[in-house]
């Protein structure tokens, strides 16, 4: 069974947020007083959620990441990635968190069933760590990483949002850091999510500015074959690197003729693309297995061809109403 759109991609990921909280509140994704909460009793069960997954694998789903808000700071998430592991047909099933409480979590994750993480790490300096994500300490992402390593998380990725002005004087310390040790680092634009129209522009580069960066430090990349579960990512070695280098370019190079994902936010909505407004709720369905299957198939019959966020800074989401946050959605 395959699940394929009005476009003719074949679908085979969902992504799942778990929860719109976090402890941290980056700059880019949350404001200062973070998002107004979603109330416990309207998310998703973990049960819920596992009816959604079983339904989806039936239909040729066989990827699930797990992401948020921060996933790690919803209750009991081990006994999530326990039961998902359990299905049939998932093979890849990978989480994104800020790192933070990896240390603690990390071995009990991988014995639950988890294959990978994603790691967001937009800097190396302490005090730039505090203030992109307004509360954070930067050991502790660190100390995550290390734990996401010693409990072969592999390959752990990190995500870095490259912003002009705040840490793209760092791209040859994070190309140093993949040259010594087994990590992914993989840029991402900066995307016009929620209400985020100025600092958009304000801190807004196209990746092509790593590619310059790295060639006229005479550490040029060579592109590889992706790596396992890679998505949307060019990658790229440097010379004697362990690790690998990635760029995503939402805007200035879109992806949407290969895009394979679905996504279902915290409180039950499950959506085509990340950058429009169309959702529909599971809740109705929860309970009856092939209702569950028709919405899925019709949701993917309503998948846009492409987002419309332009380097403009003008975006789809914005022209069509919903103003969620990447926080509110799972990133
Ligand atoms: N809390 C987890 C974390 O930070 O990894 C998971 C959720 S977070 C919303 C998922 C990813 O979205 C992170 O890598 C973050 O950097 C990215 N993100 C959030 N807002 C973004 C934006 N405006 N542009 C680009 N990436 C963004
Ligand atoms: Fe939290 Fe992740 Fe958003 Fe940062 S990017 S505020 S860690 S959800």
């Amino acid at each position: 069974m395959a699940l394929i759109d009005g476009h003719g991609r074949k679908h085979d990921y969902l992504r799942i947020s778990i929860t719109d909280r976090c402890n941290l509140r980056c700059v880019y994704c949350m404001s200062e007083e973070g998002v107004e909460q979603t109330c416990h009793s309207s998310i998703l069960s973990y049960e819920e959620i596992l009816n959604v997954v079983s339904a989806g694998a039936e239909l040729g789903i066989s990827k699930i990441r797990i992401t948020g808000g921060e996933p790690l700071v919803r209750k009991n998430v081990v006994e999530l990635i326990k039961g998902l592991a359990a299905i049939p047909g998932i093979n890849d099933l990978a989480m994104t968190t800020n790192g933070i409480l990896l240390p603690r979590f990390a071995a009990e994750l991988k014995e639950a069933g988890l294959d990978r993480v994603n790691i967001s790490l937009d800097t190396l300096q302490t005090e730039l760590f505090r203030e992109i994500t307004r509360c954070g300490e930067l050991k502790y992402a660190l100390e995550g990483i290390e734990a996401a390593l010693e409990n072969d998380l592999h390959p752990v990725k990190l995500n870095t949002v490259l912003m002009k002005g705040i840490n793209d004087g760092e791209v040859l310390d994070f190309i140093r850091l993949v040259r010594e040790k087994p990590l992914h680092v993989r840029f991402i634009e900066y995307m016009p999510i929620g209400d985020h129209d100025q600092a958009y522009k304000d801190h807004y580069l196209p990746l092509s500015f790593i590619e310059d960066t790295a060639q006229k430090a005479g550490l040029p990349l060579s592109p590889v074959p992706l790596l396992g579960g890679a998505g949307p990512a060019e990658s790229y070695t440097i010379p004697d690197g362990l690790g690998t280098i990635g760029l995503i370019h939402p805007i200035s190079k879109h992806f949407c003729d290969t895009c394979n994902r679905l996504r279902l936010t915290s409180e039950g909505n499950l959506k085509a693309c990340l950058y429009w407004q169309d959702e529909k709720p599971v809740q109705p369905v929860l309970d009856d297995k092939q209702a569950l299957q028709e919405l899925i198939k019709e949701v993917l019959s309503n998948k846009p061809v492409e987002h419309q966020m332009a380097a403009d800074g003008k975006c789809g989401i914005v022209k069509s109403g919903s103003m969620r946050r990447m926080s509110q959605t799972g990133g």
